[in-house]
């Protein structure tokens, strides 16, 4: 067929399904598709459709319909990844939109486990969870009040939770996968007859399989996510450091002692954003959610600190400490606190802000003067923190003349992951337009306050650059990413032959490439 004759047959499939399904759920206005083809960052190349289905019945059954047509399709969770991750890399794709997937299941209280479908939000998990004292090991980044249980199985995450138990991979105990038949493909112990979704492993681990996939292996539907009780009894403490060295040094010995549930440092420049962007006694909505979830001595104590705590010149690092006792928490405060050398300790009202609204609207996709904002990151072993962050800098140092000329800063976010990792996440800043993505997503009042920039493309193309070097000398250190997307390099130099299995399962399960091509790539 020549490649007009394979739009039309695109756009009649296209049609055909509308007139099936609804304009609510084919979704063609040509303002929809624009934001769709908007993430954080870029604008990807433009959309066929958006599908909005209503049911995972309803999407098993239109995904063989594009199929038949040679529609490549990407699903899109809450879109608040940044790595180009559900934007398309050649037009004519239809992105799923999942968001209408959002039923809670199951929450099997006696067996520790829920079942829910892919497009609920963290926040939604939570607040369900919470009034049973419940929560899942790993519960959410903190994108999560619009962020899916499904962007996150599809490309690997961090934060809540994550000081104890890790990425959100290793909460997971199966997956149900729309395959590009529609046929329903069932992971983990439940794939075996009359077996409850309540084991991982029964044979080999095919969940594994799926978790970072990019959804380039096929749509995933439900998950099943280990509960846990949600400790009782919680304490926040902060410190603030001479240099980084000190701060990566005690951060580790945080996370080799599992003592922080979550544990996170910020270097001067991010401390001094963070400062800006929320004066912490004047958040009215953030004191009315510490009262709420901590009681009102919590919120007294947010209110008498203020935000003159934390010196800004200062690497600060900021822990969550839960236990089932009180005097359990009182003996993991204490060996925090022995723990962490060269410290001096102060308030800890980031940490009991942070948990206080752990999914606040993602308004810090925009800096406090109106200015854009784009991460990258790696994790690197402890033992790797140092070096790797020193390299950075050194790299930030070479390039300080294109970063003064361009007005962009870089500030660094850091989190431990389970005992093993440090996070680094450096974090850039520079005065740019802000585009229909960012008019979305961002509160309006907040836009208000904030003011835009003029529109700033050298600058933004300075970034672009910088953050593929920064992503480059992670790399080096060993750093593995989440969120791999489009961005982060996945195949150079990794071992031939897990390479020729992963293409192999590739072309058993989606052998025209039709799932979210241009992923997992390169
Ligand atoms: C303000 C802000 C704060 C953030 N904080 C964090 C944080 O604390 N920790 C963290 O890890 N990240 C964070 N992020 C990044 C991002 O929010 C997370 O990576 C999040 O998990 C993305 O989820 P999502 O539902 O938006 O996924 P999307 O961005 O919609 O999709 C991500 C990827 O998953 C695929 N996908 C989505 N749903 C499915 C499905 N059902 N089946 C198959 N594939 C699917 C998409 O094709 C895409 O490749 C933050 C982002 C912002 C903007």
């Amino acid at each position: 067929m020549t490649e007009a004759a394979t739009a039309l047959t695109a756009r009649n499939r296209i049609e055909r399904l509308r007139a099936q399904h609804g304009d609510g759920v084919v979704v063609t206005a040509p303002s929809e598709l624009d934001y769709y083809a908007h993430d954080v960052f870029s604008l990807g190349e433009a959309l066929l459709a958006v599908l909005i289905p209503e049911s995972t019945d309803q999407l098993q059954a239109m995904i063989p319909e594009l199929a038949a047509a040679d529609i490549p399709m990407i699903a899109r969770g809450g879109g608040l990844s940044y790595t180009d991750a559900f934007l398309a890399a050649r037009p004519g794709c239809v992105l799923i939109d999942t968001s209408r997937l959002n039923r809670i299941l199951e929450i099997q209280r006696d067996d520790r486990y829920v079942v829910a479908e892919c497009g609920v939000t963290w926040a939604q998990l939570f607040e369900a969870l919470e009034p049973l004292g419940l929560r899942t090991p790993y519960f959410g980044p903190l994108s999560g009040l619009e962020a899916t249980l499904g962007g996150a199985l599809s490309q690997g995450s961090v934060f809540l939770g994550s000081g104890v138990h890790g990425s959100v991979g290793d909460s997971v105990l199966s997956l149900d996968i729309a395959t590009v038949s529609g046929d329903l493909l069932r992971t983990g112990a439940a794939a075996a007859p009359r077996t409850a979704p309540f084991f991982r492993y029964f044979g080999p681990d095919l969940t594994g399989l799926f978790l970072g996939d990019a959804g380039t292996l096929g749509i995933k539907l439900r998950v099943s996510l280990r509960l846990l009780e949600a400790p009782a009894h919680s304490e926040y403490l902060s410190w603030q450091f001479a240099d980084a060295e000190a701060m990566f040094a005690s951060m580790a010995e945080l996370s080799r002692a599992a003592l922080a549930s979550e544990c996170f440092g910020f270097d001067p420049l991010l401390a001094e954003m963070r400062m800006k962007r929320a004066s912490i006694s004047e958040d009215a909505g953030t004191m009315a959610k510490v009262v709420k979830r901590q009681g009102l001595l919590a919120g007294a104590k947010l209110a008498a600190r203020g935000r003159g705590f934390l010196d800004t010149a200062c690497h600060s690092a900021h822990a969550v400490i839960e236990a089932d006792s009180k005097a359990a928490l009182a003996e993991r405060v204490r060996r925090a606190r022995r723990l962490v050398r060269d410290g001096e300790e102060i308030p800890g009202s980031i940490p009991r802000a942070l948990r206080g609204a752990p999914f606040a609207p993602p308004n810090t996709m925009l800096g406090p003067a109106g200015e854009r904002w784009l991460p990258v990151h790696g994790i690197v072993p402890h033992s790797a923190a140092r070096d790797c962050f020193a390299a950075l800098q050194t790299r930030m140092l070479e390039e300080q003349a294109c970063l003064d000329e361009h007005a962009i800063r870089i500030g660094f976010l850091f989190a431990t992951v389970a005992a093993q990792g440090t996070l680094i996440e450096p974090v850039f800043y520079w005065p740019d337009s802000h585009t229909v993505y960012h008019r979305r997503r961002v509160e309006a009042g907040h836009r208000a306050r904030i003011g835009e920039p003029e529109a700033n493309p050298p600058a933004r193309e300075q970034v672009a650059r910088l953050r593929r070097d920064m992503a480059g000398i992670l790399r080096a250190h060993g750093a593995v990413h989440f969120q791999l997307g489009k961005f982060y390099s996945y195949r150079a130099g990794r071992n031939p032959a897990a390479l020729a299995l992963l293409d192999a399962i590739k072309r058993e399960l989606d052998p025209n490439g039709l799932f979210n091509p241009g992923s997992l790539v390169e």
